[in-house]
C-alpha cells in the first residue's frame, strides 16, 4: 500500500560546514560526484520518490548562492523555498520542522544532505513502518567487533554487538509528534542529539528499525568523497557500455556575402555561403554524425530544405534536435571531432571560439571537442574556392538495454 504523497514532506539538513571532509570547494554537501553536487543527488532521491510530496532544504545562511547553483537542471516542482539553519544539526532540523508547521504534513522524513545515494526502497520501507509506529529509521547491523577505550588508546572492554545497529537517514516520524519532541528537546537543551530518533526516544516515541542500505552511507571524509566518485565512475562505465561512432560530411557553395557561419561562430568574410538554413557546414556535418550513432537518418530527413521553417535557421537547432534524440535514449556524447576543408577563410583565429560553441551546444567539456582545418592544396572545388566542406566524427555512449 503506498502513502498519499500530499501527506509526506521531507526535510534535508544541509546547513553543516563539513570540516572533516576539508573539501576545497566548501562544505561536502556541495562537493560534486560525477559532476553533480552531493546535495542535488540527495534532493533528487527524495523529490523523485512517488510517496514524497514536498521537499524542504535547510541551508547555511552563507550558502544561498551555492544552493541556487545546485538547483540547476533539477525538477524543482516539489521543492519548498530553503530555510536557514542553526549552529547545530538538531537546531537546523528544528528550523526545517518549524517551517513546515503551518502546512503540517502528516508525516515527515528527515534526511542528511551528505547521503546522496539513497535507494527508493529505503524511503518506501521507512514510510511503510510509520503506519504502525511513531517513527522509523533505516539501519544496518554492525559487522565489526566493537571496543570501548578509556580515552588513552587502551581497550577497557569489548561491547556486545548483538542488537546494535548503525543508524541512517531518512528518519521518518509523525509530524506533530516529532515537532513537539524537538521543541521540548530545545527547551531542555541538556543533551545534544546526533539524530532525530534520539530526540524521539527522549520524548518516549516508539521508533522502528527498518533495513537500510550500504549505498546510503554518509560522506564524511575526503576519502568518502573519493570513494563515491570512483564508485560512480565504475557504474557509469558499466551503464554506458554500448559505444557508437557516427560520421558526417557536408558541402556548401560560396556566394556573395560578407560573413559565414562555421561551427556556430559568425566569421566576417568577403564571401557568404549558399544554403536554405544558415549553411553552417561544420554543424551540419556534426548533426549527421550524431544522427548516425543511433541510426536516425540524416539532417535532410529531420529538417527538409522544402520546409520553410528552416529558412535561415540557426544550425545549432539541428544539433540540439539530434542531441535530444540521443538524450532520450539515455546516451551521452563522448567526443566530437570536426575537420573543415577550405582555402579561405583561415580557421586558426576562430578555432577556440568554435570549440567553445560546440562544447556548449553539446553540453560536454571543452577537451571533448576538436576543430581541425586543412586546405586541399588548391585541388578540387575547395581548392578553386567554389565552396567549403566539413567532416565530423562523434562517439556516443548508450546504455545497452536501448539496443533495438
Ligand atoms: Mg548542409
Amino acid at each position: 500500500m503506498s502513502t498519499d504523497p500530499s501527506q509526506v514532506a521531507a526535510v534535508i539538513v544541509a546547513a553543516g560546514r563539513g570540516a572533516r571532509a576539508a573539501h576545497s570547494s566548501g562544505p561536502k554537501q556541495y562537493a560534486e560526484i560525477g559532476g553533480r553536487p552531493v546535495l542535488a543527488r540527495a534532493i533528487e532521491a527524495l523529490a523523485t520518490h512517488p510517496e514524497v510530496g514536498k521537499v524542504l532544504v535547510v541551508i547555511h545562511p552563507d550558502d544561498r548562492a551555492r544552493y541556487e547553483a545546485v538547483l540547476t537542471g533539477l525538477d524543482a516542482s516539489k521543492l519548498l523555498p530553503p530555510v536557514p539553519g542553526a549552529a547545530t544539526r538538531q537546531g537546523s532540523v528544528r528550523c526545517g520542522l518549524e517551517a513546515l508547521a503551518a502546512s503540517s504534513p502528516g508525516l515527515v522524513l528527515i534526511h542528511d544532505a551528505a547521503r546522496p545515494d539513497l535507494p527508493a526502497a529505503v524511503v518506501s520501507r521507512v514510510i511503510a513502518a510509520l503506519a504502525t509506529h511513531d517513527g522509523a529509521i533505516p539501519a544496518l547491523p554492525t559487522a565489526d567487533t566493537l571496543k570501548r577505550s578509556d580515552g588513552t588508546g587502551v581497550i577497557t572492554d569489548t561491547v556486545d554487538r548483538r542488537g546494535l545497529f548503525r543508524a541512517q537517514t531518512p528518519q521518518g516520524f509523525h509530524f506533530a509528534r516529532i515537532l513537539a519532541a524537538h521543541r521540548r528537546a530545545a527547551e531542555a537543551s541538556s543533551v545534544e542529539c546526533t539524530d532525530d530518533a534520539q530526540v524521539a526516544e527522549l520524548a518516549g516515541m516508539r521508533v522502528a528499525l527498518v533495513e537500510g542500505a550500504e549505498a546510503n552511507g554518509k560522506l564524511t571524509t575526503a576519502e568518502d568523497l573519493a570513494k563515491a566518485e570512483a564508485a560512480w565512475r565504475q557504474r557509469e562505465n558499466a551503464r554506458l557500455s554500448d559505444v557508437r561512432t557516427g560520421f558526417g560530411f557536408d558541402v556548401h557553395r560560396f556566394r556573395d556575402g560578407d560573413h559565414l557561419m562555421l561551427c556556430g561562430v559568425r566569421i566576417p568574410h568577403e564571401r557568404g555561403v549558399e544554403g536554405h538554413s544558415d549553411a553552417d557546414v561544420g554543424l551540419h556535418a556534426l548533426t549527421d554524425a550524431l544522427l548516425g550513432t543511433i541510426g536516425a537518418g540524416d539532417i535532410g530527413v529531420h529538417f527538409p530544405p522544402s520546409d520553410p521553417t528552416w529558412k535561415g535557421a540557426s544550425s545549432d537547432r539541428f544539433v540540439a534536435e539530434a542531441m535530444r534524440l540521443i538524450t532520450m535514449r539515455g546516451g551521452v556524447v563522448a567526443n566530437a571531432d570536426v575537420t573543415i576543408l577550405c582555402e579561405q577563410p583561415r580557421i586558426g583565429p576562430h578555432r577556440e571560439a568554435m570549440r567553445a560553441r560546440m562544447a556548449a551546444i553539446l553540453g560536454i567539456a571543452l577537451d571533448r571537442v576538436s576543430v581541425k582545418a586543412t586546405t586541399t592544396e588548391g585541388l578540387g572545388f575547395t581548392g578553386r574556392g567554389e565552396g567549403l566542406a566539413a567532416q565530423a566524427v562523434v562517439t556516443v555512449r548508450l546504455p545497452p538495454e536501448t539496443v533495438v
